[in-house]
């Protein structure tokens, strides 16, 4: 599974790097988010599941590992 953000619509409140703090951060200067590595291990994919469903702008999507941006 591959985690995808859309930097137009994201806002910066930084709701997915609470609840994934693993995967999503948080640019200080740009105030965005920032996804070190889109590749989600299995592990970490309910966590991603979660962050995305709450992030409000809609601005994360999940895709298929061999998905392109
Ligand atoms: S929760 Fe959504 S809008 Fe907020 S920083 Fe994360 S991706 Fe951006």
């Amino acid at each position: 599974m591959r985690v995808i953000a859309n930097h137009a619509l994201c806002q910066g409140h930084a709701r997915c790097e609470d609840l994934c703090p693993e995967v999503f951060a948080t640019d200080a200067v740009e105030g965005k988010v920032v996804i070190a590595d889109p590749n989600v291990p299995e592990a970490l994919e309910a966590k991603v599941r979660l962050a995305v469903r709450n992030c409000p702008e809609g601005a994360l999507r999940v895709a298929r590992s061999q998905e392109e941006d």
